[in-house]
């Protein structure tokens, strides 16, 4: 099952309206990396992320010549309840906290 898959995501303070997402999934089953994720906020601010899952964190690695990661921590419950990024330490949420609930949604993570 490697079919690409597509949600929204709620509004923010800074974008009103179409932030949204989508997930390839990885064709490979022994890469650690799940697939493909692009969270989308606006045409500017449109990045990609390899995913991976490990030990309660979500990994964002981006897939920019800069190779950033966030992690996403998650609590026992599977909830997302903090992210390592600026945007996270300013605002105590973020587009990656956001997506990483709307993926757990719809049963992807
Ligand atoms: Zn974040």
């Amino acid at each position: 099952m490697c079919l690409p898959v597509a949600g929204s995501l709620p509004a923010s303070k800074t974008h009103a309206k179409g932030r949204r997402w989508a997930f390839l999934p990885s064709a490979d089953a022994t890469s650690p990396s799940l697939g493909t994720l692009t969270i989308v906020q606006s045409k500017r601010d449109t990045v990609s992320y390899g995913i991976a899952r490990e030990e309660g964190q979500v990994l964002f690695a981006k897939l920019t010549d800069t190779a950033e990661v966030y992690g996403v921590t998650c609590d026992r419950a599977g909830r997302p309840v903090k992210c390592n990024c600026k945007g996270y330490s300013f605002k105590a949420t973020c587009k990656h906290v956001d997506t990483v609930e709307e993926l757990k949604a719809d049963g992807i993570l």
